[in-house]
């Protein structure tokens, strides 16, 4: 089966337990009651560009166990393709988030699975798409693999370096688009980002997400400002992935990257305005294409 999208990434359960406060050092803290909501990188992202319509499979891995399955169906019922989802003798990999009154999360992650996704996993995963986005919630000989290999298929590579971390020269300079924030952007660059700079570093364009006030599209033609609609936001959760698939199932659709940046901040902006990562995400039909 062949896809317009590729998304190579993480999927993950995230365990979510309010509490009064964080324990301490050998301490127990008694708190409220657990959520359990699908997440990882790789997944929000596949879901959030499915949901918008586009043709999209995972290229992940999660185990056998019922975090696997809730997460599975998860991307189902999105709508995404789930043939290249790889179940592996690990467990999956969870996400214990604590939030605290002041709003204030403290998350350990426990990958699991999304470590015995291998750049072998990529053989025959690129025929006949068109667009391959990666993360890095995986590790980074699968990133790198993914990259070149779509490149030498033709295939545009799209990178979000998120969380930030180190890749080959070649690997940067292989990609379409990098789509960074600005923390990760500034960890790129040292301090005083200019935007300009991240093709310096290899990439044919970069994208740059700001948060509230929107997002930059950098080409060689020069660096675009794309503000998001202001809206009243409940929970920023998973909204730089919602960005990163709304952005790609553009692309895949045809749109210049500017455009699919403007449509982009219209979704992830809808996706603040509600609790989760994934059941944040909106239809297309709530974010009709604009002239
Ligand atoms: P996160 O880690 O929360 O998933 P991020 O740090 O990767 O996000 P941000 O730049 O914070 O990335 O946000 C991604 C996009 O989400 C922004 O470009 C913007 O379109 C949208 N966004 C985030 N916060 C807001 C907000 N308060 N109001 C409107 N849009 C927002």
């Amino acid at each position: 089966m062949t896809h317009d999208v590729l998304v190579v990434g993480s999927a993950n359960a995230d365990l979510v337990v309010p509490a009064e406060r964080r324990p301490g050092p050998g301490e127990t803290v008694l708190g409220g009651d657990t959520t359990i909501s699908p997440g990882g990188k790789g997944a929000n992202t596949a879901v959030a560009a499915a949901r918008l319509g586009a043709d999209v499979a995972l290229l992940g891995a999660i185990g056998q166990d019922p975090y696997g399955a809730v997460l599975t169906e998860s991307l189902r019922s999105a709508g995404v393709h789930t043939d290249l989802v790889k179940t592996v003798a690990r467990p999956t990999g969870i996400a214990y988030i604590t939030v605290t009154p002041d709003g204030e999360n403290s998350i350990l992650v426990s990958p699991g699975a999304n470590h015995a996704l291998e750049p072998a996993d990529l053989d025959g995963a690129l025929s006949g798409v068109k667009i391959m986005v990666a993360s890095m919630e995986i590790p980074l000989p699968t990133v790198e693999r993914a990259v070149a290999a779509a490149a030498e298929a033709g295939v545009r590579p799209l990178l979000n370096l998120s969380p930030a971390a180190e890749v080959s020269p070649a690997t940067l300079a292989a990609l379409d688009v990098l789509l960074v924030n600005e923390h990760e952007a500034a960890w790129l660059l040292g301090t005083g980002v200019e935007p300009e700079k991240l093709l310096g570093l290899g990439p044919r364009s970069a994208v740059v997400t700001l948060g509230a006030r929107g997002a930059l599209v950098v080409t060689r033609q020069g660096t675009t400002e794309v503000a998001s609609p202001k809206v009243e936001a409940v929970d920023s959760t998973g909204a730089g992935d919602a960005f990163t698939g709304a952005l790609t199932a553009s692309l895949a659709a045809g749109a210049s990257l500017e455009a699919a940046a403007r449509r982009a901040v219209r979704v992830a902006a809808i996706s603040v305005t509600r609790r989760g990562a994934q059941p944040s995400y909106p239809s297309a039909a709530e974010v009709p294409e604009q002239a």
